[in-house]
């Protein structure tokens, strides 16, 4: 590992856009300015989280203060900035208009002579260095530019625990094949192997994160805004993602992606290895965020005589065992990890939480055009998830325009986990 990752924390209370301009400069100049990053007459893909066509309030995507604010800098390079990103569902030209107007884009690309990308092609790009993923296929507005800026929202994240530098990467695949890399990654450490294997691919020169307002709960999309009051800013993705979990209160390493980082040897996830610059981490901290329901995981909980039968399944498979000194054991790893495929499916199926359609579904089939196993039917005016099929990815989630879908967890994890 080379030198010691820096990351910038700053504080900004508010999206008014010269809160944000000023927490942006400073969280850049901390960092060394943009113009070690950026050069004169570049192409910089601007990269933010819009994950569907929702407006900035509702905090599921990245607010388009923090775009504004950094295509201005970017623009006081001399470079061009572009905003692209391809969010779940069909990647074309009419779905993008719809999403840069409902997520502020447009009006940001209006202000600021911003381009907003609707180049829907492909570039497959080798990937030498990857565990998993060899090639990747990534929009072309991403593989063309001269350096990609990440721009996440700082959000909860059923399959990942958050959403922050590594997860937002995987906008870069476009539209409806992420399907297929969510069927050939079925599993929260495969999944986040495909992640680092997207970053090493995109290699973005810098991820700067929305955690102004973020989001707890159910998130990606279906939780609430969460008063978070932060920029965070950093070269290393993965190191950004550590300083992130630090602030919501989470061990690092229960996030898987920064679980295969330290195995790749790409990171130490020790907030101790990184450099804090700014305002101080403790004064930052997100008290009371809460995590999604397939994070929800308290093995103090269990009754004595289940764990000692649970406790051996959980140690074989744990993202990170055991947390220090505590015996505590990162339950939600109960789905990874490198067990046979017919007992994880058990697990899967007995312990972690399953996507339901509730009362707002109108059956309109939208999460059975997107789900990559084809789990999903829907008659009746309603979809349904068959759990036996289903592999977890949550897209249905994520995607459902009726915010209908529901997580249940199964009679036998909520007896081990609670509710
Ligand atoms: S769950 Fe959502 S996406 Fe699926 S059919 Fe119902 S309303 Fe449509
Ligand atoms: S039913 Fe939903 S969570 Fe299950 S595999 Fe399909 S899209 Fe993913």
């Amino acid at each position: 590992m080379a030198s010691r990752p820096a990351v910038a924390l700053v504080e900004c209370d508010d999206y008014a856009p010269e809160h944000v301009e000023a927490a942006l400069r400073r969280a850049v100049d901390l960092l060394g300015g943009l113009g070690r990053y950026v050069r004169p007459g570049m192409r910089v893909a601007l990269k933010p989280n819009l994950l569907r066509a929702m407006p900035p309030e509702a905090a599921t995507t990245t607010h388009p203060s923090v775009v504004r604010a950094v295509v201005r800098l970017v623009q006081e390079c001399g470079a061009t900035a572009v905003i692209a990103d391809s969010p779940g569902g069909p990647f074309t030209p009419a779905l993008l208009r719809r999403l840069y107007e409902k997520t502020g884009m447009r009006q940001v690309a209006e202000e600021t002579g911003a381009e907003l990308n609707y180049d829907t092609a492909v570039a497959r790009v080798p990937n030498p260095e990857g565990g998993l993923l060899r090639l990747v296929e990534v929009i072309a507005a991403v593989a063309g530019a001269d350096v990609v800026i990440n721009l996440p929202k700082l959000k909860t994240h059923n399959l990942t625990r958050l959403t922050v530098a590594t997860k937002n990467l995987f906008g870069v695949i476009p539209g409806v094949t992420k399907l297929g890399y969510h069927a050939k990654l079925q599993d929260a450490l495969a999944f986040s192997q495909g992640l680092i294997d997207i970053l090493r691919c995109v290699r973005p020169v810098l991820s700067i994160v929305d955690g102004i307002v973020a989001m707890d709960g159910n998130g990606p999309s279906g939780g609430d805004p969460f008063d978070g009051r932060v920029l965070l800013a950093g070269a290393d993705a993965v190191a950004v993602d550590v300083v992130a979990m630090a602030l919501v209160g989470w061990e690092p390493l229960t996030m898987p992606a920064i679980k295969v980082a330290v195995e790749w040897g790409l990171a130490t996830g020790r907030v101790e290895d990184i450099e804090l610059l700014g305002d101080p981490l403790e004064g930052l901290r997100f008290a009371g965020f809460r995590p999604g329901s397939a994070t929800t995981v308290d093995p103090g909980l269990l009754p004595h005589g289940l764990q000692r039968l649970l406790l051996p399944l959980i140690e074989a498979h744990a993202v990170d065992g055991r947390r220090a000194g505590s015996g505590e054991v990162a339950a939600e790893s109960l789905d990874v990890g490198t067990v046979p495929a017919g007992i994880r499916r058990w697990a899967t199926r007995q312990l972690v939480v399953a996507p339901q359609a509730g009362a707002r579904c109108t059956g309109c089939g939208y999460c059975a055009e997107h789900c990559p196993v084809a789990a999903i039917v829907v008659n009746g005016r309603r979809a349904h998830m068959d759990p036996k099929r289903c592999i977890r990815c949550y897209c249905c989630h994520e995607l459902c325009p009726q915010l209908a879908v529901e997580l249940h967890r199964p009679w036998l994890g909520r007896l081990f986990f609670g509710q």
